[in-house]
């Protein structure tokens, strides 16, 4: 890691990762450096075969349902932060 101090967040769906719970675990069950443990078990999604836009509905509802955002909060975030993680970059 380039920056010790440098937030880590999910490249899946932008969620903050700050203990080793957060983070998802690898084919060899490793903890991901990339992934949070709600989108990466054992090396492969848990939404494998998702789309963009689906992955943000999902988020808006699970951030308004649990994190008490409004839904154009929750909204703006996901369409702003998404797109620029790396799962979803190509
Ligand atoms: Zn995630």
């Amino acid at each position: 890691m380039e920056v010790l101090n440098r937030k880590v967040i999910c490249q899946s769906c932008g969620m903050p990762m700050k203990k080793e719970e957060d983070f998802g675990t690898e084919k060899d069950e490793e903890s991901s450096e990339e992934y949070c443990c709600f989108c990466c078990r054992r090396g492969e999604f848990t939404d494998k075969g998702i789309t963009l836009n689906e992955k943000i509905e999902k988020l808006v509802k699970i951030s308004v349902e649990q994190l008490g955002m409004t839904e154009k909060q929750a909204r703006t975030l996901a369409e702003t932060q998404l797109p620029t993680l790396k799962r979803w970059k190509e």
